[in-house]
């Protein structure tokens, strides 16, 4: 999480409220609190500390990056077992003897490194980039290395897309609040806090971004992909009626502002029909994927990301559906027999979303079947009625 709450009695004070240390920038809701954390709260011990590694955001950051290579490098331990980096070719980076990670669609011996090599190298790219004035596009492009393997293409998931997330914060916190790196940096954050399913800390760190965004009177776009961004981790944590209602709103704001065939709009669209679907309005939820999956195959291709996870989605408004028919049932399976082949040989077979689309085109060929024999059934059982079977 960023610092939005006061360090000793946990008031909300989002970006700008409250008041700070004078020396290390750490935040209190007044000064009562400030009093006691000092005399109290080992805040004068620790303040000197604090304050040389460039403030409370920065000593935050830092600490919580180290907690998040830990947790990540944990989480593939066993996938990197006996293998070294290929940034440093060290199985234990040499500095923080952290271990090894691979989270994308590399197979084999390829695609294993240290969170903190990852992070040094995208460092690396967009400093120059910026220094050597390469313009926007090329920045953006070196950017990528924060959140997207350079050997395979893909996006890192899960736990170390966090850890990464928290790096590039840690990177760029320092900039001030205007500059767009550091915008993209908390937004960074805010989705691998996401991704790692820290949902609490997901939100806090997006609601932080909203409010700095209007504060600064940021453009339209921005706020409507954090806006977006926010919503999905509503939705995680219960708050479907926000989600939603946020939902329709920057799908429409998005349909006027950008047209229907922009990927923000696309990827929008698949958020609020899930969303639909979540609540049960089946039919609202299958008419906007009859209506955005045409588009987006257009625009974006089959293999795209968003294609691929919106006919995943449109099968699950199929089959979720009470009313559901053996049309709908024989068209779930095609799709997600389409979609299983495509996320296998562009995702890889252990990535979350080719689990999710086997798991459910098991339960749909499952439900199929069911339906058929139950079809038949009559028939079958007249006949079984008459001739006793012959074991
Ligand atoms: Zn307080
Ligand atoms: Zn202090
Ligand atoms: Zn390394
Ligand atoms: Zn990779």
């Amino acid at each position: 999480m960023i610092l939005t709450q006061c360090a000793v009695c946990a008031t909300e004070l989002g970006l700008s409220l409250g008041k700070k240390c004078g020396r290390c920038s750490t935040r209190y809701c007044g000064a009562e609190c400030q009093k006691q954390h000092w005399e109290a709260g080992g805040h004068d011990k620790l303040c000197k500390k604090i304050k040389k590694a460039g403030g409370a955001e920065q000593y935050n950051a830092n600490k919580k990056y180290a907690e998040a290579v830990t947790v990540a490098a944990t989480a593939c331990a066993e996938d990197t077992k006996g293998q070294t980096c290929y940034i440093c070719t060290q199985a234990l980076h040499w500095k923080t003897k952290e271990g090894l990670v691979r989270m994308c669609a590399c197979r084999g011996t390829a695609g294993l490194a240290h969170v903190s090599c990852l992070a040094e190298q995208a460092k690396i790219l967009v400093a120059e980039a910026e220094e050597n004035n390469l313009g926007i596009e090329t920045r953006d492009e070196r950017f990528a290395r924060w959140f997207a393997c350079s050997l395979c293409g893909q996006q890192y998931h899960g736990v170390m897309y966090c850890a990464l997330g928290w790096a590039c914060w840690k990177t760029y916190l320092g900039r001030p609040e205007g500059n767009e790196i550091r915008l993209t940096a908390m937004r960074q954050l805010g989705t691998g806090l996401h991704f790692a399913k820290d949902y609490t800390a997901a939100v806090s760190v997006k609601e932080a971004e909203l409010s700095m965004l209007r504060r600064l009177g940021a453009n339209e776009n921005d706020i409507l992909i954090t806006q977006g961004n926010l919503a999905g981790s509503y939705d995680e944590l219960g708050r479907r009626g926000d989600s939603l209602r946020i939902l329709q709103d920057v799908y429409s704001r998005r349909l006027e502002f950008s047209g229907e065939e922009h990927v923000h709009t696309i990827s929008v669209a698949i958020n609020y029909a899930v969303m639909l679907n979540d609540l049960e309005r089946f039919a609202e939820a299958k008419s906007l994927f009859r209506k955005v999956i045409p588009v987006a195959q257009r625009v974006l291709g089959a293999s795209h990301d968003h294609t691929l996870r919106m006919k995943w989605a449109y099968t699950r408004a199929l089959c979720d559906d009470p009313c559901v028919t053996l049309d709908d049932l024989r068209e779930a399976v095609t799709t997600l027999e389409d979609s299983e082949r495509i996320a296998r040989r562009v995702l890889g077979g252990a990535h979350p979303v080719t689990v999710g689309i086997e798991s459910d085109l098991r339960n749909a060929r499952g439900a199929l079947r069911a339906c058929e024999e139950s079809d038949v059934c009559e028939a079958a059982e007249a006949v079984a009625a008459m001739v006793p079977p012959s074991t």
